[in-house]
């Protein structure tokens, strides 16, 4: 028997969640244009040697490489920040910075797929290149803020960490940066045991296990904790103070719920400053994530560029609208269907479906010819507002028959006053 069924960890969207998708993503663009990012298109299928440069090393294993018919070396994107990389370095190189990019899109991971975790799966993904400052990592907080807030999620928080805290550490203790990349991803997938294993220095582990151990709800308690943790490291103690200037802006630039965890590491291993994810309440799984990868734009051969950047899960988003019972919104307009009672009637039938679709209305047709027991039958399985039913006596003095298919009602009108009488503005 030959496999009919969707690959696995990839999903068919319809009805009510192709709706979902769709509001999403347009509450997506909505907010890059809000906050003046310009919608890029790229390819889903890139050079594996791009797409291998530099994302994190966990990211390549999980690559949908292969081969063209051209015999070139390709793979499915699994994220966005590559080709918009690729774009910066060559079509983009000469624009004036600060860029501010936005693509919405399938990226693939053969990630195990379980609940939230597929292996096609959609983002809206945001860059900002070429500003070093602290507003521009506060551009990405409070855009995913304001995404959230648009959607109807409610008692959604950020978890907020700077990697350069631990990194710095790591550093002043001579731990390579083979080694560093190898600790966050296991302190990423909170294996903080194995993690510590391998760091050599006493004082560094412990160092690194107090941050692991500071929980705290109070952002400005958890930063003066951190200062005092890291009192010997120079360098972190000036990552922490660009996450304090971070968090003092976003803090007073909206309402905003947010933890700061220290010890909070985020798989791909670019990124060089402040770090965060977005989770609602009732799901383990992130919504969203993004940071500052300031090295990133050089590994593809760029000049050295200030980037930072963030993604947004929509397949996640759906399920978190639907835990909280948000993700189907009212109908926006009205739904008509019209059907002819005979053939002969069938091109004024037509016309008054076309004059409903010019004026706006979403308007289906009887298309089967069925008799008109059956075709109201089935436009109420259709879920239709209205039946517009076109009958040759009633057409004879310029009228039909609107059925109203959740009253039970019927009467008849004029065309002319066919909207008046529907409600069409
Ligand atoms: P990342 O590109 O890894 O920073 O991920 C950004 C966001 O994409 C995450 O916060 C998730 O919401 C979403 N995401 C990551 N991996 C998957 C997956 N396998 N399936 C569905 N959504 C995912």
């Amino acid at each position: 028997m030959p496999n009919f069924q969707t690959v696995r960890g990839m999903r068919d969207l319809i009805g009510k969640e192709a709706q979902t998708f769709i509001r999403i993503i347009t509450k997506a663009q909505e907010t890059a244009s809000l906050f003046g990012f310009k919608e890029v298109f790229t390819p889903h299928v890139e050079h594996l040697e791009l797409l291998s440069a530099k994302t994190g090393d966990e990211i390549c294993q999980r690559m949908f490489v292969f081969e063209d018919l051209g015999k070139r070396q390709v793979a499915l994107r699994p994220e966005f920040t590559a080709s918009i990389a690729r774009l910066v370095t060559s079509t983009l190189r000469t624009e004036p910075k600060p860029l501010k990019l936005f693509s919405v899109g399938t990226v693939y991971r053969y990630d195990e797929p379980q609940r939230g975790r597929y292996r096609e799966f959609w983002q809206s993904n945001f860059e900002l290149i070429g500003a070093d400052k602290p507003e521009a990592d506060t551009e990405l907080i409070l855009l995913t803020n304001k995404l959230m807030q648009t959607l109807g999620l409610q008692g959604y928080a950020f978890k907020i960490g700077h990697i350069g805290i631990i990194k710095e550490i790591l550093s002043q203790d001579d731990v390579d940066e083979k080694t560093q990349n190898a600790i966050l991803q296991r302190m990423d997938k909170k294996e903080y045991e194995s993690a510590l294993k391998l760091v050599t220095s006493e004082k560094c582990r412990g160092t690194l296990q107090s941050l692991i151990d500071l929980k705290g709800n109070n952002w400005r308690d958890t930063i003066e904790q951190i200062n005092v943790i890291v009192s010997d490291y120079e360098k972190a103690k000036i990552a922490l103070e660009n996450l304090t200037e971070i968090l003092t802006i976003v803090t007073s630039s909206a309402e905003i719920s947010l933890t700061v965890e220290p010890a909070f590491a985020r798989g791909l291993e670019y990124y060089t400053g402040m770090i965060f994810e977005v989770y609602i309440p009732q799901l383990e799984i992130a919504l969203g994530g993004g940071g500052r990868y300031d090295r990133l734009v050089e590994a593809f051969g760029g000049e050295s560029t200030f980037a930072v950047g963030c993604a947004h899960g929509i397949d996640r988003i759906a399920i978190a609208l639907q835990t909280q019972n948000v993700a189907h919104m009212p109908k926006a307009g009205l739904d008509v269907v019209v059907i002819p009672i005979t053939e002969s009637v069938k091109v004024d039938a037509l016309k008054i479906a076309q004059m409903l679709r010019d004026r706006g209305v979403s308007t289906g047709f009887e298309l089967l010819g069925r008799k008109m027991g059956k075709a109201l039958e089935a436009a109420d399985k259709h879920d239709f507002d209205y039946a517009v039913i076109v009958g040759e006596r009633e057409l004879c003095m310029g009228s039909i028959v609107i059925k109203d298919l959740k009253k039970r009602e019927q009467t008849t009108v004029l065309i002319t006053e066919l909207f008046e009488k529907l409600g069409v503005k």
